[in-house]
């Protein structure tokens, strides 16, 4: 049995460490899709293109210069494997503008699909349940406070070595949580079909357990039907 589990919610709900452990536990693949827009925001500022004055032309001019590979579970852009550069305030300030454009959503999915493919995989993202595996086998959102999900990211980046304050961490997920929410394309929302986790007092090992529950509820569903 392949097994597809989409893990979708807004930024700093701790969805990546979370998704990261199913699949480790699990022992299959993990696929951050955030990586990928954010990928494609840096590719944006390194290359001095306005996310606010882009047409479908320059957006396919743009994917013929960039291709993604996912190799040992890890994902790489032109050769190059994604790192910390991409998480950059910087690249945090665009990236939500990128992703709400209608042709690099329709371009990425396809490639997500591609990768997901024919495997089992936790695939995480905002609109994992929704647009790109609407058939995953199972789907959680997670939310958070935004005051809590500023905290887990401070502490993110300050381990990271990123230097931010608390306002300037809060003013950016409270500003992408905005755009992501309201986008006309795919914007940031729980599948109807998805288990809702509210995490905010919760350890990442409660919120982990919770999901491998509803993963092994789901197994022997299926496992009963064969
Ligand atoms: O997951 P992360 O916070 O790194 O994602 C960065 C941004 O990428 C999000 O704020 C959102 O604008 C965009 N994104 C998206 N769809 C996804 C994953 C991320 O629009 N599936």
């Amino acid at each position: 049995m392949k097994l597809k589990i989409a893990i979708d919610g807004p930024a700093g709900t701790g969805k990546s460490t979370v998704a990261k452990k199913i699949a480790e536990i699990l022992e299959i693949d993990y696929l951050d899709t955030g990586a990928m827009y954010r990928a494609v925001a840096k590719f944006f500022l390194d290359n001095n293109i306005d996310p606010c004055e882009i047409d479908n032309n320059t957006v396919e001019k743009i994917f013929k210069e960039i291709n993604f590979d996912f190799k040992n579970n890890s994902l790489y852009m032109n050769g190059k494997i994604l790192s910390d550069e991409i998480r950059s305030p910087e690249v945090g300030k665009i990236v939500s503008k990128v992703a709400s454009l209608e042709a690099i959503r329709k371009k990425l999915t396809l490639i997500q699909r591609e990768l997901a493919k024919g495997k089992s995989i936790v695939v995480e993202g905002r609109d994992i349940g929704t647009v790109v595996l609407p058939d995953a086998e199972v789907k959680i959102f997670l939310t958070a406070s935004a005051e809590e999900r500023a905290r887990r990211r401070l502490k993110e980046l300050i381990e990271k070595g990123i230097n931010v304050s608390f306002k300037e961490v809060f003013d950016e997920i409270v500003q992408r949580d905005r755009i992501d929410s309201t986008r006309k394309v795919a914007p940031l929302r729980a599948a109807k079909d998805a288990v809702i986790i509210d995490t905010d007092g919760l350890t990442v090992e409660e919120v982990v357990e919770k999901i491998l529950e509803i993963v092994n509820k789901k197994i022997k569903k299926v496992e009963k039907q064969l």
